[in-house]
């Protein structure tokens, strides 16, 4: 059979570009990233699949409805992984709009333009075809009890502007579900870690900080929870969604990997002082500072990814140590190129050999 057709919004992002490289190693389809490219889209996140023909490239505004309608129209997909939005809880605090105008209005206007689209298909076309809206598990806020577990029946109750605004998007999709019959699909994941991870998020941010000899900010006690999903992982079970999933269906996807940020932080700097000891022999723990506690910051997240691995038969490859030590590698590996352009700026002023119309 034919390999896939399949739009992936945010595709040079820190997942979306994780699944681009998944999709074009690992399968034949053919993949259209659209991307508006903001301060964190990168296209040297896809410089390792850059040659392949079956890679494009759309400089775009998930916003921008008729330049959304021509691709559609020229790409012909058969499904699209919605990734673009505005990701950085700190940036939601500081200015909030933005995150209303990219994941509330920009999902409405993709929803817009698939359905414009699948308006055109013939029934052999539109029984394949595949909207997956990729969220977060911050859209049900915060756990109380130890064994509390987020479940794809869990009331919403978001609590920063970010997971708000990524709340409003997952119901504009339901609803285009529901009212005109656009085969939707959401998956609601845990916080991911890995490679090409932006530097401002707390797993690289540590790692490097304190390879530059700076402070480790954790916030407040360090004592928050997450439940952390190594990206490759998240990658593969987003592939397998949108490929094997039932629309109208929600999909938690978690790593049953519950860390305190400190437990973290501690991890990371015990795996510096093996791989990459400091001058003067002591540890990097002792650059860890704590600071001022975000606002409404929530204290537990955790998964339950049960539904996932019953109906779809997926698990995570990684464990944490397997996946924070491959991350701190991948950091130490990268340090003088990938990272140095993120830190420095250049990275998103030269356009890789990508089709379409990159500027
Ligand atoms: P990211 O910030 O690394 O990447 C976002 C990408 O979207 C960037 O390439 C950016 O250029 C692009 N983008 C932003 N605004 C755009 C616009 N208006 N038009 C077109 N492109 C635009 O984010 P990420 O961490 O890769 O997250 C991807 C998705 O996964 C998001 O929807 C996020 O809510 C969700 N998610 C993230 C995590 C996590 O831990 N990072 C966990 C669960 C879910």
């Amino acid at each position: 059979m034919q390999g896939k057709r399949i739009i992936v919004t945010g595709g040079a992002g820190f997942i979306g570009s994780a699944v681009v490289r998944h999709i074009i190693r690992n399968t034949g389809d053919a993949v259209c990233v659209i991307d508006k490219l903001t301060y964190a889209g990168n296209l040297e996140s896809l410089a390792e699949v850059a040659d392949s023909p079956r890679l494009r490239f759309e400089q775009l505004d998930i916003c921008d409805r008729a330049g959304l309608d021509r691709v559609f129209a020229d790409f012909r997909p058969d499904i699209v992984m919605h990734l673009a939005a505005e990701s950085h809880v700190d940036r939601s605090i500081d200015g909030p709009m933005q995150f209303i105008q990219t994941n509330v209005v920009g999902t409405a206007t993709m929803l817009e333009a698939a359905r414009n689209y699948f308006q055109t298909l013939d029934d052999a076309a539109k029984s394949r075809f595949r909207f997956h809206h990729i969220s977060t598990d911050e859209v049900y806020g915060d756990l109380e009890g130890p064994g509390d577990f987020f479940r794809e029946t869990t009331p919403y109750a978001p609590s920063s502007p970010y997971s708000a605004s990524k709340a409003a998007s997952d119901h504009l999709v339901r609803a285009w579900k529901r009212t005109f019959g656009l085969p939707t699909i959401v998956t609601n994941c845990s916080n991911n870690y890995g490679p090409y991870h932006f530097p401002e998020k707390l797993i690289p941010l540590v790692i490097l900080n304190a390879l530059d000899g700076k402070p480790l900010p954790v916030y407040g006690t360090g004592a928050q929870i997450r439940d952390w999903l190594y990206v490759e992982d998240h990658a593969r079970a987003l592939y397998l969604v949108a490929t094997t999933g039932v629309p109208g269906e929600t999909y938690n996807i978690g790593g049953h990997n519950e860390k305190k940020n400190i437990e973290v932080v501690e991890t990371i700097c015990t795996l510096l002082d093996e791989l990459r000891p400091r001058s003067d022999g002591r540890s990097y723990r002792e650059q860890i500072t704590f600071v001022t506690d975000r606002p409404g910051h929530d204290l537990r997240y955790a998964i339950d990814a049960a539904k996932i691995g019953r109906e779809l038969g997926w698990k995570p490859q990684e464990t944490f140590e397997s996946g924070i030590r491959k991350t701190v590698e991948w950091y130490l590996d990268h340090r003088d190129t990938w990272c140095k352009r993120v830190q420095d700026g250049s990275y998103s002023r030269e356009r890789l050999g990508l089709g379409g119309k990159a500027k």
